[in-house]
């Protein structure tokens, strides 16, 4: 987080040592100019104001808006800035790059400054954006605007250390935050109280206040004083009482300067859709970008993965354009790096999630293109709105599947003119073969693609609007073999999570949950801050951006403590909470080792060594529930299902419980006479097996050539197998031969096969090829024992 920003105090600000008269004459001044300011503020009508400098603002604002070369003023901030300076609360509608971040940052500082704020009184204005790249830049237009004043404001929107912004919250007057990362800090910050907040700004504000949030926005307001003022601005602005009733809007002030404008979205606008199957848009995206390489593009998509799957494939065609990333899954070094280059860039084409969707304002952006179609009209909106913003000039494609056309009745309905164009024969190409070609000579590229494909579908399966989206009307055989897979991946549990659901767990902190031991917006980073040990496989799958598969990497041996993956990976392994690698904290003599229910401190070698073996960790661990699974997907605790009179009338559940015990463990005893009948005929079938090998080697050695001598090893007695055992070696019966482990050469798994040999007490070292018949012979009956 920036250090907050602290302006230098001016010389005539600060109190004199000595009580002169000056000083009492300049604070009779002070209060006089503050006097002034106020009855020019409550008289003020604000009509005819077309400058900044009409209105009635402090010369430290009017200052710092003069050196940012901020003079006229646009519609909104005409409108809602004298409003907001007497105090009232304030429902801001303007079309997408208007000037909205203004009609709040203004009022913010001459309200605090008229209440003489000073670092003293704490937090006093609390700006609340949904993604950190907007907080950044609200943050950065409050540091240019309020220059001349002397408040602290901080940026609090995670993926750095929270004791950082810890340390410098107690001193911030004005914060700019993502509602995620506040929360955890007013649940973990200590002595960080909202009880002196005088306002509240919520940009994006029907966004903050949607299903994604809900928790986080309703945890926050809770906490802040009911006498508060509240300004709410976005484009597509909420009118709904519910939600307004939520935030305790005091007779709110609604301004939409566009409502009665022809469109709900910019003048300077172009806006096409074009139908095209869903096998044909990759091609045609690709098609698009080859004939469009000295623009600056926002191509928008429908998840991380499709993010990266497209930027990866489209990097290795060399394409021709500066292509870009940026989606909520990256770190935020590389997030603000991304952002900063593509706000640089004259020519560049930034993949992306609707992470950029809103409120950012990348200068000069000539196309939007939508390869996936938004969730919804307002969604569409503020896509769009990353072109032709404040005055200039853009155009926006969308693509549509033929089956989701209907999506322009929705796009109509909110006013957005929209025209069809098609594509022209001439510029239509095809990169199906490349894209296999890639995917075939690179595995993890065609892992990719197929978590690119599933999350595609998913997205489709989660939208609210099922008239248009319908996955079942989509081409997906034809759609995985023009993204270069042999085969549509499958695909599970697509319905068991709606739309308004998959947000919120988007967006709910993951700091938080990552504290609270729980089980993915764009947003929060926060989980890195956890002080837990770790492993040297932690770290070596937390180096990002080695590969695109190391997030699968991660999946492997995600621990109890880790994110879920909101994509729904199919597989994911979990590796036990314990690592013999990592020594404990230095600090604490004494390890422990976490199994459910239970914790065993680590005092010895034996017991470490013990905690290796996976079958001494099984007799430790709680036997399993069993759960059923219902139509939906969800696990259920068996009683759960079950009909509660027909238990009833099977009698007292004690009874029932020792019946069932009785009945199982039978079970389990004729299950397990069967199964050591079955593994003592296995180990038989091996020896004979073995034998007729030896034999037969034995038999055919005269004529053979040296070179292809080769020795078998031998399968293991039960002793020895006892043996392994304990070593950890062997896990189960149906495996008795030592998988050689991904950090052994081959060398290292023939000692590990002596060593096996050893523990038998039978040692048959065939290192070098037998030289005459002898050695043969010897070798054979060694083998045959
Ligand atoms: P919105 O929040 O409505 O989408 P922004 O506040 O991001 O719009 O402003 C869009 C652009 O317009 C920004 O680049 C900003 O610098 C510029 N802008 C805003 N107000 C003014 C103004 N009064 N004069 C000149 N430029 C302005
Ligand atoms: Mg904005």
């Amino acid at each position: 987080m920036p250090p907050p920003v602290r302006l230098p105090e001016k010389k005539g600000d600060r109190p004199a040592h000595t009580k002169s008269a000056a000083k009492k004459l300049k604070r009779k001044r002070n209060a006089e100019e503050f006097q002034l300011l106020e009855t020019r503020v409550q008289e003020f009508d604000g009509k005819g104001v077309t400058a900044f400098s009409e209105l009635p603002l402090t010369k430290q604002t009017l200052a710092g808006l003069h050196k940012a070369h901020f003079k006229t003023l646009t519609d909104i901030q005409r409108k809602a800035i004298p409003l907001a300076l007497k105090g009232r609360d304030v429902l801001g509608a303007a079309k997408t790059g208007s000037g909205k971040t203004l009609a709040f940052l203004v009022p913010v500082l001459e309200i605090l400054y008229r209440k003489k704020w000073t670092t003293m009184d704490g937090l006093g204005a609390l700006i609340i954006s949904p993604t950190r790249e907007l907080a950044t830049q609200i943050f950065d237009v409050l540091r240019k605007i309020g220059r001349e004043h002397t408040f602290s404001a901080g940026l609090v929107i995670g993926g750095k250390k929270l004791k950082d912004e810890q340390e410098a919250l107690h001193r911030m007057n004005i914060v700019v935050c993502t509602p995620g990362r506040m929360l955890q800090h007013m649940d973990q910050t200590v002595g960080l109280t909202l009880d002196n907040v005088q306002m509240l700004v919520l940009d994006e504000a029907d966004r903050i206040l949607d299903m994604g949030f809900r928790t986080t926005l309703d945890a926050i307001i809770e906490n802040l004083p009911k006498e508060r003022q509240s300004l709410l601005f976005s484009a597509t602005q909420t009118k709904s009482v519910s939600e307004l009733a939520r935030l305790g809007l005091k007779d709110p002030e609604y301004i939409a300067v566009h409502e009665a404008a022809a469109s709900a979205t910019p003048t300077g606008l172009d806006q096409f859709y074009m139908i095209t199957p869903l096998p044909e848009k990759l091609n045609t995206l690709f098609a698009f970008l080859r004939n469009h390489l000295q623009l600056k593009i926002v191509v928008f998509m429908s998840s991380c993965k499709q993010v990266r799957f497209v930027y990866e494939t489209f990097r290795q065609l060399h394409i021709g354009i500066p292509l870009l990333h940026l989606h909520g899954k990256q770190k935020q070094s590389a997030r603000i790096d991304i952002t900063a280059k593509f706000s640089a860039a004259k020519q560049s084409c930034l993949f992306s999630t609707d992470v950029v969707a809103r409120g950012l304002d990348f200068p000069a952006v000539d196309w939007v293109i939508q390869l996936d179609a938004p969730e919804d009209a307002d969604t569409y909106i503020h896509r769009v709105g990353r072109t032709a913003r404040f005055e200039k000039t853009g155009k926006a494609l969308l693509f549509l599947c033929p089956s989701e056309e209907k999506f322009t009745d929705r796009l109509t309905s909110k006013k957005v003119p929209i025209n069809k164009v098609g594509q022209k024969n001439s510029k239509k190409q095809s990169i199906q073969n490349q894209l296999q070609g890639l995917l075939f000579k690179d595995p993890e590229l065609k892992y990719l693609g197929q978590k690119a494909f599933v999350s595609y579908c998913r997205s489709i399966s989660v939208q609210k609007d099922r008239e248009v989206f319908k996955l079942e009307d989509l081409p997906l055989d034809e759609y995985a073999a023009s993204i270069g897979l042999l085969g549509a991946p499958r695909i599970k549990g697509l319905k068991s999570v709606d739309a308004a659901k998959m947000k919120e767990i988007k967006n709910a902190p993951r700091g938080l949950r990552a504290l609270e031991g729980a089980s993915n917006d764009e947003g929060e980073g926060e989980a890195r801050n956890r002080k837990e040990s770790r492993t040297k496989y932690d770290r070596m799958v937390e180096r990002k951006n080695i590969n695109v598969l190391t997030d699968h990497y991660a999946n492997l041996v995600q621990d109890d403590r880790a994110e879920p993956d909101d994509e729904g990976d199919f597989l994911t392994v979990k590796r036990s909470g314990y690592d013999p690698d990592i020594p404990g904290p230095a600090e604490t003599p004494s390890r422990t080792f976490k199994i459910p229910g239970k914790e065993i401190i680590i005092d010895s070698k034996r017991k470490e060594k013990m905690l290796k073996s996976k079958k001494e960790l099984v007799k430790l661990k709680p036997k399993g529930t069993k759960l059923i699974f219902d139509d939906e997907g969800e696990a259920h605790q068996i009683y759960e299902l079950q009909d509660e009179d027909k238990f009833r009338e099977a009698g007292p559940a004690e009874i029932q419980r020792r019946k069932f015990l009785d009945e199982e463990g039978q079970r389990v005893k004729e299950a397990d006479i069967g199964d050591r009948q079955l593994a003592k005929e296995k180990r038989k079938e091996k020896r004979r097996i073995q034998k007729l090998r030896a034999a037969e080697e034995e038999a055919g050695m005269e004529g053979s050539d040296e070179d292809e001598v080769r020795v078998e090893l031998v399968p293991y007695g039960d002793a020895a197998y006892d043996q392994l055992g304990q070593d950890g070696d062997v896990e189960e019966e149906s495996q008795p031969k030592r998988q050689k482990k991904w950090f052994e050469d081959d060398e290292g798994m023939e000692r590990a096969k002596r060593k096996a040999q050893k523990a038998r007490g039978r040692v048959i070292e065939a290192a070098e090829a037998p030289e005459d018949l002898a050695d043969l012979e010897t070798l054979a009956s060694g083998l045959i024992g």
